[in-house]
């Protein structure tokens, strides 16, 4: 039988193992592989070196870790991107949930390099924005960045409507198996802008993700909009293949 490829719009794939990725690509996985920092983002470029034609690198520094990467290394970051010209820049963005709300004045300053530096590049950026979403997508639109994937989207209504309005993306994620408001937000987004992630091999509710999962997405992603399988999963394909490739 012969198989399309799944494509993942957003996976920590440096963080899998060199067996496990080896049989991703055996399958056939399409990756969009992000990075948390620049020791990982080092990583990734290897991993893309080893599998041009299924990998799709992006360097950048994950929110979570600002205070843990130091300003050299930031500086360096910023640098690489200008020396490599990744496709893509990420995990970056804002977060006002699990970070203190003090330090949202460094995250939106951090934030705003990366994305000067993926406007200077035209490159896609996988972005990061747990409970500010409305904040990374004023800052996104602001900077002149043309493509940008709001990953594992759960923000409001409106934001999701303004975000397909200017022509971004957002990701849904494995996750919607147990997660309701993550159905929601696939009922309600038109289909021509969503992409499917795994954002493994993040530990969600006991859930090892993992690219594996996504055929089961597109399933539920049929489900919930009440049309076939078959046509999500071509759609989603030309999506990423028209958003990331700039085919068809
Ligand atoms: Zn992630």
């Amino acid at each position: 039988m012969i198989r399309s490829p799944l494509y993942d719009a957003h996976c920590h794939l440096h963080e899998f193992s060199d067996p496990e990725i080896e049989r991703f690509i055996t399958n056939g996985y399409v990756i969009i592989a992000v990075s948390d920092d620049l020791s990982s983002s080092i990583r990734t470029l290897g991993i893309y070196r080893k599998y041009t034609n299924n990998v799709i690198p992006c360097i950048g520094l994950h929110p979570w870790n600002i205070e843990k990467e130091s300003r050299e290394n930031l500086e360096h970051l910023i640098s690489l991107i200008g020396k490599e010209k990744p496709p893509c820049i990420g995990e970056v963005g804002l977060d006002k949930r699990f970070l203190p709300e003090s330090s949202f004045e460094k995250q939106s300053e951090i934030f705003r390099s990366f994305l000067e530096a993926a406007s200077s590049i035209d490159a896609v950026v996988n972005i990061h924005a747990v409970d500010a979403w409305r904040d990374a997508l004023k800052m996104v639109v602001s900077s002149g960045v043309r493509r940008a994937i709001f990953h594992w989207f759960n923000g409001p209504e409106d934001v999701l409507k303004e975000i397909i309005d200017v022509g971004y993306m957002v990701s849904i994620n494995a996750a919607i198996k147990v997660q309701d408001k993550h159905k929601r937000i696939a009922r309600l987004a038109d289909l021509n802008s969503i992409l499917v992630e795994s954002d493994g091999p993040y530990n969600y509710r006991g859930m090892r993700l993992s690219p594996d999962m996504l055929g089961e997405t597109l399933s539920i992603i049929a489900e919930v909009k009440g049309i076939s399988r078959e046509d999500v999963e071509r759609t989603v394909e030309r999506n990423f293949r028209r958003y990331i490739y700039r085919q068809g």
